[in-house]
Formats: structure tokens, C-alpha cells, sequence
């Protein structure tokens, strides 16, 4: 049989430790035999991310511009144990960071939802999607140990000279810290218009949340430019479309969600999304069966499993043991990536084999194989739950496919 045509190269962004050894067998067991892939290959594995200064993790993102739809592995964060573990030149930025800064825009996080496995809320029948705005706050903050009797001031300067002055907090009883964030208009309407186009797109009700009513002038800045753009550009579409935006503070948006019967995307600050896609991700099962996307206001999108790179799995494996680590959300990452790819190229096999892919891994799990991160989860009746190690389980899920 022919393999599917591919028209673009996606960006492929290979990973560490036991998300990329999954990389490979997905790629070796589900997508090669069928797909003529065609990638542009960056290795954001820490070893070549030391040995190229971090280039290699710029370079991915510009690829990913220019390419327009990318796919990414988990990688490492260092921190000073990796750099030991590696002797690093340097304590190299998330690379998800870095990219996100470059490429501005939203992550969309979404639960992916097989029969047989139940949330931990069990009103949680529809899926919520997080939209997580990925720039600035306390990602991109500057921060300082303050030493008794000193004073920390926010300063605004126009070529040197200060224009206005706000002072933080008079440590003359004693050292602290302090910190100054921040974020610009053009990346707060690029957030608020991804979440209103991805709304319409996905016929579900919008909602957001920031804590104005503390923060008068930064959350509340948040909360007017949702608003206007609102008004502006959405209302009317929304009405047409039946569908909903909602405001509201932080703390009640929590408590209706925990209330909710999900179907709705629920959009975050940075910080926000960041715990939030974690809570909502292990409420409706596992972290790993997650996907995750950043689509930026230039039109491209980044692919990528929610998860980190399972390290304690990896030592297992490096002893030569099975694992049982869960690849659906990487290979979801790839189906994501592919159907983009084939929609963007006017490809529809591509797409078409994408779909196939994802239905596979939900069909096989449904019949009651599945890694062992799902197996305690699991209840449908007239099926047994059977623990396959990570590559037992993809070739289940080669032969469904
Ligand atoms: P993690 O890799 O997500 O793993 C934490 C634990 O969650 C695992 O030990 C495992 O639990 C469970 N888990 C996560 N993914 C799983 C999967 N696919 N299948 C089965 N179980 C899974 O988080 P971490 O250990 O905090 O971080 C490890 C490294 O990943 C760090 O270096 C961090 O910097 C990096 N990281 C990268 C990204 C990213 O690139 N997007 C995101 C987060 C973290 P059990 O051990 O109980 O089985
Ligand atoms: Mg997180």
C-alpha cells in the first residue's frame, strides 16, 4: 500500500529522558508504516540544547513560524541537580518558555475522554478546555531578595527619566523579596481574540476569570480589553453561534467549575492556566491524557503532550526495566500536528489518518488495554482493565489501527 503523502514538513522538536524514547516508538510503530512524514528535525534534548547555547531551541520557534504547525517532545527545565546530571554551561530557560515568548499566543489544553474512565468529578461529562495565555506575568518577572532597611520601588522611566514612582513595601523591620511583572495590550488582545475565534470554532461557551478586584489596574486590564474586544468584534457572532462569555473573579470561577458539567473553555492567566490545566487534566484522569497546543496570533501551532518527561520512569527504564508510561498525549500531539498539517495543505488523508490514529488509542483502551497509570481508573462493565508496558500498548494500538 502507498503511504500517505505529506505536501509540508512539520517541525519536529525531539525531547529528553522517557517522553523521547516514546518519540521514537511512536514514530517507528504507528506513524511510519503509514505516513511518508516529512519533518524538519531540531534535537531539543538537553545535551544539544547545552551544546548549542539554547540556539537550537530559537531556531525550533522561528522553524515553527515559518513552517507554521510544529510538534513538540517533553523536555528538561534545568535545575541545579540537572546541571549537575549534565554539567550544563548554563541554567537554560524552559524551552517551552522560550518558545511561547517567541511565538506569543494561547495554549488550549483539552481532556481527552475514553469510555470507561470517569472523572474524579463525576458531573464532569464534557470536557472543559483551559486556555492558558502564555506570555509574561510571572514567567518573565524580575525578582530580588531585599536586605533589611532597604526599600523596593516600582519605576516607571521614559530615556532614563522617571515619570512615575510607586513604592512596593519598606523593609526597615526586616529582609524580604519582591517582584515586578508584567504584560502588554498587544499580547492581552492577541490572548482574548485566540479565545474568542477558538469559542466560535468549538461552539462553547467562553469564560474568564482574573482577581480585578485586588489587582485594580493589571487584572482589571485583563478584564476591560476581554470586554471590548467582546463588544467590538465578537457579540454578535456569539449570539448567532448560541453560544456564551462570561467574566468573573477567579475564586467564584473555581467553585462554578467544580459545579459544572464541563463543556466550556475556561481561559486563564499564565499562572492560572498553569495550575489549573494541572488540576482539571488529573480530575478528568491523568496528566497524560491531555492535549495541548499553542496557537499564536501569526497563525502557527505548536503541538505537545501536557506532561513532563517522566523521569523516574526513565531511571527504570535505563535499568533495563519495562515501563508502562502512558504515550496517548504524545501521540495526540502528533495526530494534532498531522491534522493541522493536512488541513493547512489541503491533504485529507493526512487528516483522515490522523482521526483513525486517535480512534485506535481511545478503541483500545476502551477494550481494556491500557498503561498502568489508567488501569486503577477504569471501570466498564462486561470489561476487564489489563496493564501493558508502553510498547505492548502501542502495538495494541497498531492493530486497531
Ligand atoms: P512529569 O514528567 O509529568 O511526571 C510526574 C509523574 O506523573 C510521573 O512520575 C508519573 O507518576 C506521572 N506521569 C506523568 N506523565 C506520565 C505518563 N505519560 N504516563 C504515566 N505516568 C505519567 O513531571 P516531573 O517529574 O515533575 O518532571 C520531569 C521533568 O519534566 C522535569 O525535568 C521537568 O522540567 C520536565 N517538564 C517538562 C514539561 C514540558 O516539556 N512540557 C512539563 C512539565 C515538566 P508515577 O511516577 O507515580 O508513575
Ligand atoms: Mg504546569
Amino acid at each position: 500500500m502507498a503511504k500517505i503523502f505529506m505536501k509540508t514538513p512539520l517541525v519536529e522538536m525531539d525531547g529528553d529522558e522517557m517522553t523521547r524514547v516514546l518519540w521514537q516508538w511512536i514514530k517507528e510503530i504507528l506513524i511510519l508504516p503509514h505516513v511518508d512524514l516529512k519533518t524538519e528535525y531540531y534535537d531539543l534534548g538537553l545535551k544539544n540544547r547545552d551544546e548549542t547555547d539554547d540556539r537550537v531551541t530559537a531556531e525550533s520557534a522561528r522553524a515553527a513560524e515559518r513552517l507554521g504547525v510544529a510538534v513538540k517532545c517533553a523536555t528538561i527545565t534545568p535545575n541545579a541537580q540537572r546541571m549537575d546530571e549534565y554539567k550544563l554551561k548554563a541554567m537554560y530557560k524552559s524551552p517551552n518558555a522560550t518558545i511561547r515568548a517567541m511565538l506569543d499566543g494561547t495554549v488550549f489544553r483539552a481532556p481527552i475522554i475514553v469510555p470507561g474512565i470517569t472523572p474524579y468529578i463525576p458531573a464532569w461529562t464534557s470536557p472543559i478546555v483551559i486556555a492558558r495565555h502564555a506570555y509574561g506575568d510571572v514567567y518573565k518577572g524580575a525578582e530580588a531578595m531585599v536586605p533589611e532597611g532597604h526599600e523596593a520601588e516600582l519605576v516607571i522611566s521614559r530615556g532614563g527619566e522617571v515619570t512615575e514612582r510607586h513604592k512596593v513595601f519598606d523593609f526597615k523591620g526586616g529582609g524580604g523579596i519582591a517582584m515586578a511583572m508584567h504584560n502588554t495590550d498587544a499580547s492581552i488582545k492577541s490572548f482574548a481574540r485566540s479565545c474568542f475565534n477558538y469559542a466560535l470554532q468549538s461552539k462553547l461557551d467562553l469564560w474568564f476569570a482574573t482577581k480585578d478586584t485586588i489587582s485594580k489596574v493589571y487584572d482589571h486590564r485583563f478584564k476591560d480589553i476581554f470586554a471590548e474586544i467582546y463588544q467590538e468584534e465578537y457579540s454578535k457572532r456569539f449570539e448567532s453561534a448560541g453560544i456564551e462569555y462570561m467574566y468573573t473573579l477567579i475564586d467564584d470561577a473555581v467553585a462554578r467549575v467544580v459545579r459544572s458539567s464541563g463543556g466550556f473553555i475556561w481561559a486563564c492567566k499564565n499562572y492560572d492556566g498553569d495550575v489549573m490545566s494541572d488540576m482539571v487534566a488529573t480530575a478528568y484522569g491523568s496528566l497524560a491524557m491531555m492535549t495541548s497546543v499553542l496557537v499564536s496570533p501569526g497563525g502557527a501551532f505548536e503541538y505537545e503532550a501536557a506532561h513532563g518527561t517522566v523521569t523516574r520512569h526513565y531511571y527504570n527504564y535505563l535499568e533495563g526495566k519495562q515501563t508502562s508510561t502512558n504515550p496517548v498525549a504524545t501521540i495526540f500531539a502528533w495526530t494534532g500536528a498531522l491534522k493541522k498539517r493536512g488541513e493547512l495543505d489541503g491533504t485529507p488523508e493526512l487528516c483522515d489518518f490522523a482521526l483513525r490514529l486517535e480512534n485506535a488509542c481511545l478503541e483500545t483502551i476502551a477494550g481494556g488495554k491500557m498503561t498502568k497509570d489508567l488501569v486503577g481508573l477504569f471501570s466498564r462493565e462486561g470489561v476487564t482493565a489489563e496493564a501493558l508496558d508502553s510498547r505492548a500498548f502501542l502495538q495494541a494500538v497498531a492493530s486497531a489501527l
